[in-house]
This record gives C-alpha cells, structure tokens and sequence, in this order.
C-alpha cells in the first residue's frame, strides 16, 4: 500500500498514538524531524504548532498537510512516527511502507539559520544540557533580553520544550542569533570533552610552546616583508567567505569561526574542510589569521593543538615520515614526553586541528592509491597528507585545507566536511583595507577617489593582492592621471616600477627608461621564476639563485622574501612576494629573454598539451627530489595546479606583449624578435578560441544555438583583454556565432566582467548571456555595461546583486533595442529596485522578460512596478516568486494587468498573497487574451478566493494552469475543487 494510504486509513491510529499520553512531546518530535528534512517548512510548522490550542487539533492539521504533499512527505512522515513513539504505542500501526531514513541529513545548510532546522532534533537534545549557558550567551551578545529569557524559562515548559522555545525564538531574531546560539553548543561540546581529562604538566609546556610558535610566525603579514613589517592585527581585513553549494543564501556571509563551525557541512563523517579560492585570494592570510586566534585562545577554542603546515614547504621534506615525526618535525618539538604527548593526540582527535596551505602547490597531485592508517607509519609527506586527508590516518582531528578550485578534483571531493570558497574583498571590504593601509585619511581617501573614477581597476582590487599592490603603489596610482592602470599586467607593471625605483630612488629616472635600468635584476629575477615555474618550485635555495645569478642587491628588491618555516632548517630559502609575482617574473622572462625555447609561447598557452614536457627545458633540479615519485606526481592531478599558474603566467605575457607597453621593451630588446612573440600571441590566442567555437554542438532543429564555456574559455577571454587591442578582440568574435553563452558556475567576478564585456563587445549577432550562480556584483554589473547592447537577455542569478547595480544597468538597457529579459533571481534587490524596473516597462515597447524571485520586494516594489506594467505592452513573463507583496501589491499588479493582451506567465508564489490578492487576480485571469499560466503555490489562499478564480475560469479558456499547491486549504476543500475545475494544480 502507498504510504499515502497509510496515512489515511490509520488516521484514528496515529491521531490516537501521538495524543493518548496528554503530552505533546510526540508530535514535536515528530515535527522536528519534518522541519530536519525539509518536509516541512517554518511557516507550516508555525501553523500546526499553535500554542493553545488542543493537542488533538495541531496533530489533525499535520495529518492533513502530510497528506496533500503527497506521498514523499508520508513515508517520512510514517518513519519519523515510527521511531518517536515507543513500541507499544506504535503496535497497532501499520509502518510497513515506509523506508525512510530519518538519518540521512546530508543535504547542505547554507546558513545558521537553515542548520537550526536541518539539525533541530539533535540541537534539542545537546541545549537541553546547557540552556541558561545558551540564554546567557544570547543575552550577552545583545540577541535576547530578559523577557525573551523568561519566555523560554517558563516552568510549563518541559526541558525539550525549553530547548526548542529557545530555538524558535532565535530563528525569530535572525542569522546572528542562529550563529551565536551555534557557536556556543559547539564551544560547549568541548569543553564538556574537555573537563573529563586532565593535562599533564608537560603536554601544557608543549601546547604553551606550539602556540607561542603559531603566533610568532602568524602575526606579520609576508608580503609587506622587505617594505615594512605589517601586524596582521593591522591590515587585516574580513574577506568574503561562501559555502560552495546551490543554496547558498548570500545574505547569510560566513565568518572565520564558520569555516570549521557546523554550518554548510555535506558530509558529517568526513573531517576536512577545504577553504578554495583563486589566487591572491587571500587564502594564506585566512590561515594565518585563523592560527593567531587560535595561539590567542580568542578562536577555535574547542581545539587544544593546532598543526599548520604549508605545502609549499612539505615539498621539500623529502625522507619518510611518520605522522609523529610530520607533527612533531615540522610544527614544534616536545621538548620532553614526547610519546605521551602524541598518545594524548591519538586519544583526543577532536581535540586537534590541522592546517595545510596551499594543496595546489603540492608537487604531487592528489591519489588515493597508497593507504596508509598507522600513525608509526612511515611514508612520503604526500601521502601522509592525502591519508590523513581521508581520514584514514588520525580519523576525527579536523583538517582545514586551502587550494585553488582546480587543484581539487572529484577523488579528494568526496573526502570533503564542506567547502568554503574565498571570495576576496567586498567593495566595503576594499574601503576598509585601503582605510588600513593609509593612516592618513586624506591619502586614502584619494586613493578611494580614484578607484571609483576607474572602476576597472576597482574590479581589480577584489582580489587582495591586487588590493595590496594598488595601495602600496598609491603614489604611482595617483600620479599617472589619465593613464592610470586598466589591466592586471599594468597592476604588476606599477609595483615592479615602484619596488624597483624605491630602491635606487637617486637614479630613478622617470621616463620609461626605469626598465632598461634595471634590466639585469628583472631578468635575474625572471630565470628564477621561470624556472621554478616549470618545476613547481616556490622556494628557492641558495644554489638557485646563484644558477640564475641572482645577487644579493637582487634580493634587496623586495621581490623575494625569506620563506618562514615551523621546521628548522639552517640554510636560508626565499620564495616570491606571492606566486603571482613569480608568474609576472616568468612572463617578463618569456618576454624579454632571448634564450627561452621557440616553443615556449606555444606550450604556455597549449598547457593542456604539456604533459610530459617541461616549460623550460633547463631546469635546475636542486629544489626537487629527483625519485621517479617525482616525475609520476607531476603528470597526475597536479599538472591542473601547474596549469593555473601557466595560464597566470600567458596572461602577462599578453599584457606586457601588447601594444601599449612595447614602448618599456623598446631599449631593452631586439623589436624584431619582439614583433614575432606578439604574432607567436595572437596565433595561439586565435587558435585556442577557434577550438572553443568549433566545440560548440550543432543545435537541435527549433532551438537555440548555445555555447557553454568550457574551461579556459573564461582565460583566454582575459588574455585578449590583457592586450587591450580591439583589433584582436574583433577578429576573435566575428567567428563566433550562437545564439546563448552559458557562462554559469564560472567563478566570474568583476574583474572577468570587464574582460568579458571588452570582447563580447565585438559580437556579430546578439546573444543571451547567462552569467547564473557567479559574483559579478554591482562593480561586475558596471563592467558589463559596454556589451549591453549585444544582449538580447542577461541571467543574473545568484550574483549579489543589490539597487544600485540595477540603477546603472537599467539606464543602460533602456537605451538598447536588443535587449528584452532579464532574471536576478535571488540577490539583494529591494523596494528601491523597483522605479527602474518601472521605467524599463514603460519605455520600452518590446521588452518580454522580468524576473526578479526570491529578492525582498514588498507590496511598496509591486505597486511601483504595476506603474510601468499599466504602460507596457509587450511583457510575457512576469516572475516574482519568493518576495513579500502581499495582498497589496497583488491588487496593484492584478489592476494592471488587467486585460493584458501579452502577458502569457506570471507567478506570485511563496509571497502572502491571500484570498483578497486572488480575488483581483480572477479578474486578470477574466479579462487577459493571452495568460496561460499562473502560480500561485505556497501563500495563504483561501476557499473564497479560490472560489474567484473558478469563476473567472469559467470565462477563460486561454488558461492552462494555475497552481495553488500549499494554500490555506483543507483536504476536502480541495477535493472537492479539483473536481469542480481541472486547471486548478493542487
Ligand atoms: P592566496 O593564499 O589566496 O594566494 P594570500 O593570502 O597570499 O592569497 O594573499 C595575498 C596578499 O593579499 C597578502 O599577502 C596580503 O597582502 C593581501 N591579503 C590577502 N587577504 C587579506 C586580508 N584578509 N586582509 C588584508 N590583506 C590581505
């Protein structure tokens, strides 16, 4: 039997088993399982769960709602009674349809909030052993006040009531509570953890020593290493941190302690957490900030030990090494007792943490091959990582791993607790850093002015690094007027001009001489780099220098810093300032050398072709271990890391190859040799685009011709740019011809925006751009506007969009033809929005498409927009799922609409809309010639305004549908609707 049925039949059973005791701990329960997998949703649970009213009415109401979602909802519904009542109450019913497991809540929570829900059960269970903690903390923090206390205490309240009155009211005060209320459980889970153990006095010298090291070694920032030494207290700035998954809700950002938190977790079992982001993203200083919160007893207070360890220096450890020996060798020494100390870490793996920076820069790629689970182990430092990693070697110790996105394939995915992706700056996050850079608020403040004069370059700073390099080259920013710097080679260009020239300040000579001046160190600087690049080398010996002649004056140019380390090596190693300024140093090399290999151009922009091949065929082997291991790692999943840096790399050999910056090169080298690397260029950038163009599927007869960016479309689109000539952008777009560009899930920012609208500029035909679940921002949004009028629709989805970008978007549609839909599903779009969209019905006589769900629209945004609905007379497509307008703004709408003769789909789900609003909406469905469709699913409907739109059906036959599921509707009311009008979805 259907578990539907079941739920029917044994209506009485079940009504019985849940009330008989007189207590409603049952059916909460029962609800709280619900609410954990999704089935049911806050607002239903709000509606059965009326306080006063009797305990047989709120279990009648659940029934009848199990029943209208239908069969799904029953079988969880059946299972979680299942296992709520006690044996004997549950005896006489009949479960036998239900399979359900209530335990498999491994769907991801995106925000605190939604963990209240998804976890409810278990969070009940953990409060109700520290509940006036958990009221004290919320009160502490400003979240509850002493009668919000009081309403949680009440002494009607058994402990689980408590428990879940304390969370319903925290959902009530939003996602801070949520995460307050959160973070206090879990500090408290340990704790609890750690009363029931002892520490010895040596394990306290050794966790004082580990600390102190952490922080010694977390609390500058490196790249101010030469130039100045910057407390990271100082500089640092929140960077924007995301859960990498669908549902992400923008609106709920993370904070540090949410990296290791519960929140977003996929997969409970698993102990890694990946923190990923592109470079210069500013993983590294996440880390660090994270270990000095840690050393400062301020974060992570759960964790006792904290391991960090970089990757970048695992590579050189080259013995085997058990995990004792990794810990102990690479992070702190115990100065005695070392085997009760790790016997300690054995024994208390949630009480430790582990940190790896930068897996991508690991000379081996990921595999899962070699198992290693015994902690006396020896083994190569690569797979110790990647056991540990898995969780085969000391299960339970939570790992944080930083990595670019492509160095993460599926293989190591699967191992993951969630993923977090670092999104850089935010454009308050970029007033902020510059406001700590420059104590002078006037220095700031200008260079503030000139990055929103120049909002290329404001897309730029996003990216911390690149944040960095402008504010520390803010005298060379401001002095440059009108050429001030457009692309991220000219970025680099100015912070080489400005170390170089802040060494040598008495024979700097402004003109374009400075390069020629200064030849020698960058070419010095660049073998090094474009060595090591072709090796996965960061670090450099002693002897590296000395093979590419690098000089101590050479050093002192800040462009290499001392590379620190937990280990203790003797001999002196220097990495680059970032590895993005080892690629810049590369691609000088490639461009100003003569002795690179005629290839060179080739392979860098063709990695995909380099397996097996070196860049450079004269690589120095001191810096790598020469093993067979070696060479096999680096034909595995790392030459994917290896990629991103190549293809960093060909981004600057394009920028510094274009036509603007020959004039630098121009004292330094053959122009002959120079034009053929510029052809070298734009052959290979022609060749990679031609290939993209001719993967494109042939489309099905009656559809759309679409193209979706496969990886390195997004690249090369950034090398054209790089070289700021249209001439190339043109030739490579005039091949192109689709109907849509599929761009979703690109990991496109502000700064791919303005690459992307440089050279789609050039289209022949116009096109939809779907730039869905990407972070193109308002600043994104601006960049765009140059290929406006080449966009007959533009898909924003998901891309933390608010008013203003719409503001200066909207202005710039109205004036193109082309342009007819557009969808900003979920982003920031409030109220404010609105006038704009209003003016766009108004003016524009051919526009078919407004989406605009899951935003904050009121009833206030829905009269505005009606204004320019009553104008308009071409809209087919009307979305406005998931806002607030209410019966309101339903009116407003509905009057508009009135006898439209073009609107062919409109939905108002999910918006409180109630009989009122469905009331006028029958008279658009009376009067309209063109309306097929209407949803009205999840508001607050009732019988009389259905009872409307069964009227107005009756004049229409246009109507196809219209959706009402999860409307104030009982069980018989619907049945007997559904049969009075077959149109009406239930
Ligand atoms: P990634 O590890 O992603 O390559 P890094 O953490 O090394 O990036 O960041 C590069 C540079 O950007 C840092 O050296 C620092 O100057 C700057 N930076 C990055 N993140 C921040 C931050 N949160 N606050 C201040 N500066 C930052």
């Amino acid at each position: 039997m259907f578990n539907r049925d079941l739920v029917l039949k044994q209506r009485a059973e079940i009504l019985h088993a849940l009330c008989s005791s007189g207590s409603t701990e049952h059916l909460e329960r029962v609800l709280d399982k619900l609410l954990s997998q999704g089935e049911l949703i806050w607002e239903e649970y709000q509606n059965i769960q009326v306080q006063g009213r009797a305990l047989y009415t709120n279990v009648r109401q659940l029934l009848d709602l199990v029943y209208t979602k239908g069969e799904d909802t029953c079988e969880f519904f059946l299972a979680a009674v299942k296992q709520v009542l006690p044996e004997a109450q549950g005896a006489g019913i009949t479960f036998s349809g239900c399979c359900s497991n209530l335990e498999k809540t491994g769907e991801s929570q995106s925000t605190s909030s939604q963990t209240l829900l998804t976890q409810r059960a278990s969070l009940v269970t953990k409060l109700q052993a520290c509940i006036d903690g958990a009221l004290e903390a919320l009160v502490e923090s400003g979240h509850f006040t002493s009668s919000d206390c009081d309403d949680v205490l009440l002494p009607i309240h058994t402990p689980s009531q408590q428990a879940r009155r304390l969370l319903d009211h925290v959902r009530s005060k939003g996602e801070s509570a949520a995460k307050c209320v959160l973070h206090y459980i879990q500090e408290s889970e340990s704790s609890l953890n750690q009363e029931k153990w002892t520490l010895s006095k040596e394990f306290s010298k050794y966790q004082k020593k580990l600390s102190s090291s952490v922080s010694a070694q977390s609390c500058f920032l490196s790249s101010y290493g030469r130039t100045s030494h910057m407390p990271l207290d100082e500089i640092y700035t929140e960077a924007q941190l995301e859960l990498a998954n669908d549902f992400a809700d923008l609106s709920g950002a993370l904070d540090l302690d949410d990296i290791v938190g519960a929140a977003g977790t996929v997969n409970d079992e698993a102990d890694t957490v990946l923190v990923s982001g592109e470079a210069g993203s500013g993983k590294s200083t996440v880390l660090q900030r994270l270990h000095l919160l840690w050393a400062r007893g301020v974060s992570l207070k759960g964790f006792l030990l904290l391991f960090p360890f970089s990757c970048r220096r695992l590579n050189s450890e080259q013995r085997e090494l058990s995990v004792q020996e990794l810990l102990f060798q690479h992070c702190c020494w115990p100065d005695k007792e070392q085997e009760e100390i790790f016997q300690f870490i054995l024994d208390h793996p949630h009480l430790i943490l582990f940190s790896f920076d930068g897996l991508d820069e690991l000379k081996q790629g990921f595999s899962d091959e070699h198992m290693v689970c015994c902690p006396t182990q020896r083994a190569p430092v690569n797979i110790l990582l990647f056991n540990l990693l898995q969780g085969f070697l000391m299960k339970g110790v939570r790992k944080v791993v930083t990595s670019r996105p492509e160095a993460v394939g599926p293989m190591l995915k699967k191992h993951l607790r969630k993923e977090v992706l670092l999104k850089g700056f935010s454009p308050s996050g970029i007033d902020c850093f510059v406001k700590k850079h420059h104590r002078d608020p006037t220095v700031a403040a200008k260079v503030l002015e000139s990055l929103q004069m120049n909002t290329a370059l404001l897309g730029l700073c996003h990216s911390p690094v690149l944040c960095w390099i402008v504010s520390q080259c803010h005298k060379e920013l401001l002095g440059c007027g009108e050429g001030s710097p457009q692309t991220i080679t000219d970025v680099y260009l100015m912070i080489l001009q400005h170390f170089l020239q802040h060494q040598s300040p008495l024979k700097s000579t402004m003109g374009l001489g400075w390069l020629q001046e200064h030849i020698k160190v960058v070419l010095h600087l660049g073998q090094l780099a474009f060595e090591g690049l072709g090796t996965s080398c960061y670090i450099f010996t002693d002897t590296d220098l000395e093979t590419c002649y690098v000089t101590e004056k050479d050093i002192c140019m800040g462009f290499l810093i001392l590379s620190k380390d937990m280990s203790s090596t003797h001999s002196k190693r220097y990495e680059f300032l970032h590895v993005t300024m080892q690629c810049f140093f590369a691609a000088l090399f490639i461009v100003l050398s003569n002795n690179t290999d005629r290839s060179t151009i080739h392979k860098l922009f063709e990695p995909q072709n380099m397996k097996g091949t070196r860049l450079s065929s004269n690589c120095f082997m001191g810096c790598i271990p020469s093993s067979d291991q070696q060479e096999q790692g680096l034909e595995g999943e790392s030459v994917i890391a290896e990629t991103s840096n190549l293809q960093i790399t060909a981004t600057f050999v394009s920028g510094l190859l274009s036509q603007r910056h020959r004039s630098l090169w121009f004292h330094c080298c053959p122009s002959a040799g120079m034009e053929k690397k510029v052809r070298q260029v734009v052959k290979c950038l022609s060749k990679g685009m031609h290939k993209h163009f001719k993967s494109i599927p042939q489309p099905v007869q009656g559809e759309k011709k679409s193209m979706h960016a496969m990886p390195g479309f997004v690249w090369l689109i950034k090398c054209i740019y790089e070289m700021q000539e249209c001439k190339i952008a043109k030739d490579a777009m005039s091949k192109l011809e689709v109907d849509h560009l599929k761009l979703t899930y690109c990991n496109i920012g502000p700064v791919e925006c303005t690459a992307l609208a440089y050279v789609l500029q050039y289209l022949r035909n116009p096109v939809g751009l779907q730039l869905d679940y990407n972070s193109v921002g308002d600043v994104g949004v601006e960049q765009l506007l140059p290929c406006m009028h080449i966009c007959n629709s533009l898909y924003l989805r998901n891309n933390n969009i608010t008013d203003e970008g719409i503001r200066k978007l909207i202005a710039k549609g109205i004036q193109c033809d082309n342009f007819q839909k557009i969808a900003l599903f979920n982003n920031k779009l409030t109220d404010a929005c609105t006038q704009h969209f209003s003016l766009l019905l108004k003016t524009k006589q051919n526009f078919l498409s407004l989406r605009l769900g899951n935003n904050n629209i009121t009833a206030e945004g829905a009269k505005q927009l009606a204004e320019g609905l009553k104008f308009n007379h071409s809209l087919q497509y009307l979305g406005l799922w998931g806002n607030k307008i209410s019966d309101t703004g339903a009116e407003a709408l509905a009057s508009a609409l009135e006898g439209s003769k073009t609107l062919v789909w409109l939905s108002l789900v999910g918006n409180g809309v109630g009989s009122a609003g469905a009331y006028a909406l029958a008279k658009v469905i009376e009067s309209s010639a063109s309306l097929e469709e209407l949803w009205l699913t999840e508001n607050c409907i009732t019988k009389a305004g259905v009872e409307c739109l069964i009227q107005a059906l009756e004049r229409n036959t246009h109507v196809k549908s219209v959706w009402l599921r999860n409307n104030d509707l009982s069980l018989e009311e619907v049945e007997e609707m559904t049969r009075c009008e077959s149109r009406l979805i239930f």
